[in-house]
């Protein structure tokens, strides 16, 4: 009998056109996941089996929850054997370990060469244990314990527990996407609702030194690098944006100041995008949360680009995205109080129904192309998670 994980696959089996390019995706990126422990991976289209070969068993059923396209993680035990009354012996000796009073017995049976049904192999093995541990019984409704037989092929697995996993699809299933990323509390929450819909991120940070810091420039890489425990390794793209933002305060009437920011960001992130070779822009947006967020403001700043823009967070309510920041854990690093460029620079009565005409005109006023370009050939590209996690303290 052997310890293993079984990992259900969910969601992504229905869609059965892409099933190789998703279970071999999540393959992929399991092994990944797991390349720092000592394992053996087998699949299968239905499930995974993970054997551990070193003694981390549970901290690779930790790692494990932070995959994407994982639905439901199993530990169990494997026997070589259909024969019953092995599988009876070897269920006595997992059940006499554990302490419960009510029981039941669930059987599934892909093999249809056996010649008894589920329930009666159930029923089978119910009794058998009835027999041999004291003071339990029967319970098919709310049983304190669940005990799973599966016989497949050749062999048959025992399992009581079940995790859940993250669900979603296998990251890099569905293409790439440009998160644009600062250090707020929306954008990471978004790029962690893209990333489970399959999407593998690159992300963008705009710095504008020396009007922000490079404690802001650290926070955003710190918040990358908690992304990057879901999206695997994230390259990030960091743009410096001092010129085109003095261009921008020096030139254009305050009250555009930010639409017109946002235009050339866009506009950055789209090029970035498709040298990328990413089919879509993320960012964190947010339906009425601030001047630039109306919907007349998002109308105008998205003609600029072609690509789509996902906006998961679009309907959350603050509170909402907070709530959700805090359960994947970017939310105390985002309230760390650094200024981004945008909050520098922002006048006080930003217009809340620009006008595209009106945009395209001041635009004129500033050589964006050439600054744009500028700052596009000159950017950096840091990539986020592929070392241990580097140590901000003495900064953050
Ligand atoms: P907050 O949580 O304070 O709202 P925010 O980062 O969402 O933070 P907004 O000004 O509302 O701040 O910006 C809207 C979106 O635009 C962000 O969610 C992010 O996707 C993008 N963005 C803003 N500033 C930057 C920046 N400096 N670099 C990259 N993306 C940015
Ligand atoms: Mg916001």
């Amino acid at each position: 009998m052997e310890k293993l994980i079984i990992v259900k696959y969910g969601e992504l089996t229905t869609k059965k056109e892409n099933i190789n390019l998703f279970i071999n995706t999540l393959n992929k990126n399991v092994t990944e996941k797991l390349k720092e422990f000592s394992v053996k991976i087998a699949y299968d289209k239905g499930r995974m089996f993970i054997r551990v070969l070193d003694s981390r068993f549970s901290e690779v059923v930790e790692k494990l929850k932070e995959v994407f396209g994982i639905h439901e993680i199993i530990i169990g035990y494997e026997l070589e054997t259909l024969n019953l009354e092995e599988i009876k012996e070897s269920i006595k000796d997992l059940v006499l370990e554990k302490e419960f009073a009510t029981f039941k017995v669930e059987t599934k049976r892909s093999n249809k060469k056996i010649p008894q049904s589920s329930v009666e192999i159930s029923s089978e093995i119910g009794a058998f244990l009835l027999k041999k541990k004291e003071d339990i019984k029967v319970d098919v409704h709310n049983p304190e314990i669940t005990i799973h037989v599966e016989l497949r092929n050749k062999e048959s697995y025992i399992y009581f527990e079940t995790e859940k996993g993250l669900g979603g699809y296998p990251v890099g299933t569905l293409g790439k996407g440009i998160l644009m990323l600062s250090g707020g509390i929306d954008s990471p929450v978004a790029g962690f609702l893209s990333i489970k819909r399959g999407v593998k991120l690159e992300g963008i940070y705009f710095e504008s030194p020396p009007h922000t810091s490079i404690e802001a420039k650290r926070k955003v890489e710190e918040l990358a690098h908690i992304l990057s425990k879901y999206n695997g390794e994230m390259k990030l793209h960091i743009i410096n944006f001092t010129e085109i933002q003095e261009a921008i305060y020096k030139s254009i009437p305050r009250e555009y100041l930010i639409t017109i920011m946002r235009r050339m960001m866009y506009r950055i992130s789209s090029i970035i995008a498709s040298r990328s070779n990413a089919k879509i822009l993320v960012n964190g947006e947010s339906i009425g949360q601030v001047a630039s967020q109306t919907l007349t403001s998002m109308k105008v700043i998205n003609e600029v680009v072609k690509l789509p823009v996902i906006r998961p967070v679009a309907c959350f309510d603050k509170l909402e995205i907070i709530a959700f920041a805090k359960k994947i854990g970017t939310y105390e690093t985002s309230i760390l109080p650094y200024e981004d460029c945008c909050t520098i620079f922002v006048p006080e009565h930003p217009v809340i129904n620009p006008d595209s005409k009106v945009c395209e005109e001041y635009e004129t006023l500033i050589p964006y192309q050439e600054l744009i370009h500028k700052a596009v050939k000159n950017h950096e590209i840091i990539k986020i998670g592929k070392q241990e996690k580097k140590d901000y303290e003495d900064i953050l």
